[in-house]
């Protein structure tokens, strides 16, 4: 455990039920101001947050599980970001690196090369959020295989832009009624052991037969993959299969992207969840766990394919923004001198254990997964592996109401994940992880 000194009380406190009156009072204002189509998983508003605690408008303490969807891994108010955000905010907020560039931006970039898989000319484009940085991925693919086709896979979450849509698998809620969706985009069977019980190489076969039946490698660009699948279920390939789709790629010209956007940074147990299997993908996107809360968003990759691009041809108005790459050297700095990768694997010590013996409780658990501090539990209904989505649900609403910001996920509606920041303490993890527990227990009826 790294000397981490937090500013709040590292404790779950409640001192009214949830949602106390306080935001009660904001989502009725909420709901005559915000869209109907943007939803919360927690009932309640935050006002402040340190190391493994939210504390919300009525000044109740929760315990983080969440981490803003895998985005504050160093803290949402970590001391060294919150400082770099201030110094530059106090110099210049923007000047736009396509009119004035500034250092911020080129240090980003250098950081990235670095730190990405495969120690081979890499160069580096920001953006503002990880769908911005995948739609870019899959044009910088085009242009420089002057291909079309892109293959996306079962249970794949890109984003919500009209592209990342298409390479979305799930339709309710992100696709539906939403279309037409952008052409060229082919979905393939991913590697999802729990249910198709292949091995890592039979299911990659599988999905390069379809591919080369149904598209042709000559006519494809890209492959896009996330190496763990976060949306969609945080569903662990077999072994074997990311290896044996990069290898294919190579062999055939056809650009390997791998979506880190929520693997990055640490949360897997190593800098990037590509590296556990020894992949070296063309092109990275990469967000969330990057900036530590601030927006930001990368493509880093082969030098080739990324100068193949016309001056002009990428970019934005704030794409890489001063703040926020102040922000990220800061959050890079802390992930590495905190080692924060060894908390993530820590972190799975401690969760693993304590989920296995729940399932044998339970009875309702089918599979624990995930690496690091990215880990899941499928909800299932006794003795079967069919989905229990009412039971997820049921037992998320409860946990939230009992004080831990938890969130669910999945094809199916089933996957209990946990992303807790990476600085959370052990005694926060144990007693979130025990608070899920005894509802889980309480709900299956043990
Ligand atoms: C969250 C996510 C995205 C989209 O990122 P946004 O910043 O929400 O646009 C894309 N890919 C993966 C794997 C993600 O988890």
């Amino acid at each position: 455990m790294p000397d981490i000194t937090y500013r709040l009380p590292q404790e779950r406190n409640l001192v009214t039920s949830l949602p106390g009156p306080r935001s009660s009072e904001l989502a009725t204002r909420r709901k005559r101001a915000v869209a109907a189509g943007v939803g919360s998983s927690a009932p309640v508003y935050a006002v402040d947050a340190d190391g493994g605690v939210i504390v919300d408008v009525d000044g109740n303490s929760l315990i983080d599980l969440g981490s803003g969807i895998a985005v504050t891994s160093v803290g949402a108010s970590n001391p060294q970001v919150a400082a770099a955000v201030a110094e530059q905010a106090a110099h210049l907020t923007h000047t736009c690196f396509m009119v004035t560039p500034y250092e911020g931006y080129i240090e980003v970039a250098e950081r990235l090369n670095r730190l990405t898989p495969g120690d081979h000319e890499k160069r580096t484009v920001l953006f503002n959020s990880g769908a911005e940085a995948v739609e870019n991925a899959v044009k910088i693919a085009r242009l420089a295989t002057g291909r079309q086709a892109v293959v996306a896979f079962d249970h794949a979450y890109h984003g919500r832009t009209n592209l990342t849509m298409a390479l979305t698998a799930k339709s309710m809620p992100y696709k539906s009624n939403f279309g037409p969706f952008a052409p060229e985009i082919y979905r393939m069977p991913a590697s999802y052991p729990y249910r198709d019980g292949l091995d890592g190489k039979v299911a990659a076969a599988e999905a390069i037969d379809r591919i080369e039946k149904q598209i042709g490698a000559g006519s494809l660009a890209a492959v896009i993959i996330e190496p763990i699948q976060g949306e969609g279920g945080f569903i662990v390939p077999a072994r074997g299969f990311l290896p044996a789709l990069a290898d294919w790629c190579q062999a055939n010209g056809v650009v390997f992207i791998a979506d880190e956007i929520q693997t990055g940074f640490a949360r897997t147990g190593s800098w990037f969840a590509s590296n556990d299997e020894g992949i070296v993908p063309d092109l990275v996107t990469m967000a969330k766990g990057i900036a530590g809360g601030m927006p930001l968003a990368a493509v880093t990759g082969r030098a080739d394919l990324l100068d193949a691009v016309h001056p002009g041809g990428l970019g934005g108005t704030y794409g890489g923004n001063p703040v926020a790459c102040a922000a990220a050297i800061a959050a890079l700095d802390y992930l590495e001198s905190a080692d924060l990768a060894s908390r993530a694997r820590h972190i799975e010590e401690i969760a693993k254990p304590m989920l296995r013996s729940l399932a044998d409780e339970t009875g309702v658990i089918g599979d624990i997964r995930g690496r690091g501090a990215m880990l899941a539990i499928e909800i299932v209904k006794p003795g079967t592996n069919e989905p229990d989505a009412v039971l997820t649900k049921e037992v998320a609403t409860a946990v939230n109401a009992a004080g831990v910001v938890m969130l669910t996920c999945g094809t199916y509606g089933n996957i209990i994940r946990l992303l807790p920041p990476l600085v959370i303490s052990d005694e926060l993890l144990i007693e979130g992880l025990d608070v899920i527990g005894s509802v889980l227990k309480a709900k299956a009826g043990k």
